[in-house]
């Protein structure tokens, strides 16, 4: 697979190899200014591929349209939940999952990112198959098989900084998942951006909201979102990053589309490319599908792709 940075460098090293013969350095320097900055990506979460309800033909399906999109996104973010389940399933189960997965990701014809969902966890639940004793439970294989040896990560394309993060914590004395990004996660994200000019825009990719108003949507204003809903200390980083330039956080989970613009950032979440776990639209009104993002110089526009799935009749 391309790593989508060495090959801009690439791009751009061979287009000034060629301009500098037709121009002087100054001239290439104007025009390079004059041009902004534009990209595209797209963000495919949820979508808990399984064998059945002929999931694997619809994540294909989702691929090949994510290849004819024009213009074709430069790379894929995933968001999480890539496996139907692996917190309540045997290791044989997950295993053939996780092959599956990896299958299919070779249909994309661009770079795949991939973070880490709840589901994607082996045995981090009170009715796991897998106990803590096992060399799999936990994170592991999601960093072997999809995250590339890591669960959290950041990477920087056209002046644009990404990060992916792992908001799956776990309960206190429990074995269960909650929304949660740990201390020593949260030590290297402030390294992180740390090291990001102020001016430098920010997107970070998280599973599990970090905001959402679905709770409040479907069961009214006195029922808040629990644990496994919203990631429980988010709101910790809002001042320190208020010196830098978030301006978009991309989330999963909950399988709905919703865009919560807050100041500068917009917290957005792309669906599900499984809709309700391919039995259909999420709550009959969310279609299978993913987001594409088109950045121009330091500014994007959110756009939402169906994809066309018509879910299989049980
Ligand atoms: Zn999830």
């Amino acid at each position: 697979m391309n790593d989508p940075i060495a090959r801009r460098n690439f791009l751009k090293l061979g287009a000034a190899a060629t301009a500098s013969i037709a121009a002087a350095p100054s001239g290439l320097l104007a025009a390079e200014e004059a041009t902004p900055r534009k990209f595209r990506f797209a963000h495919l979460t949820d979508i808990h591929l399984q064998p059945e309800l002929d999931a694997e033909r619809g994540f294909r399906q989702c691929i090949a349209h994510v290849n004819e999109l024009r213009p074709r996104p430069d790379f894929v973010i995933t968001g999480g939940d890539l496996l139907m389940d692996a917190l309540e399933v045997d290791k044989a189960r997950t295993l053939k999952l996780w092959k599956m997965y990896e299958e299919c990701c070779r249909d994309f014809e661009m770079p795949v990112y991939n973070t880490i969902g709840n589901h994607d966890i082996v045995g981090w639940s009170s009715k796991a198959l897998v106990t803590p004793d096992d060399m799999d439970y936990g994170k592991k294989l999601f960093a072997e098989r999809a995250g590339r040896g890591k669960v959290y990560t950041s990477f920087d394309f056209q002046g644009w900084h990404f990060v992916l993060l792992d908001s799956i914590g776990q309960q206190p004395g429990k074995p269960d998942y909650m929304g949660l990004l740990d201390d020593e996660q949260i030590a290297w994200l402030q390294a992180d951006v740390d090291q990001v000019a102020p001016t430098t825009p920010i997107v970070f990719v998280t599973h599990i909201p970090f905001y959402t108003a679905y709770i409040t949507m479907a069961q009214g204003p006195n029922k808040l979102p629990g644990e496994k809903t919203m990631v429980a200390n988010a709101h910790t980083l809002r001042k320190g990053l208020l010196k830098k330039n978030l301006r978009l956080v991309l989330q999963g989970h909950v399988h709905v589309r919703e865009r919560i613009d807050y100041g500068r950032i917009s917290y957005i979440q792309s669906g599900a490319v499984s809709g309700q776990w391919w039995k259909g639209p999420t709550i009959g009104e969310h279609p299978e599908g993913y987001g594409v993002i088109d950045v121009t110089g330091d500014e994007f526009e959110y756009g939402y792709e169906a994809y066309g799935w018509k879910a299989v009749k049980t």
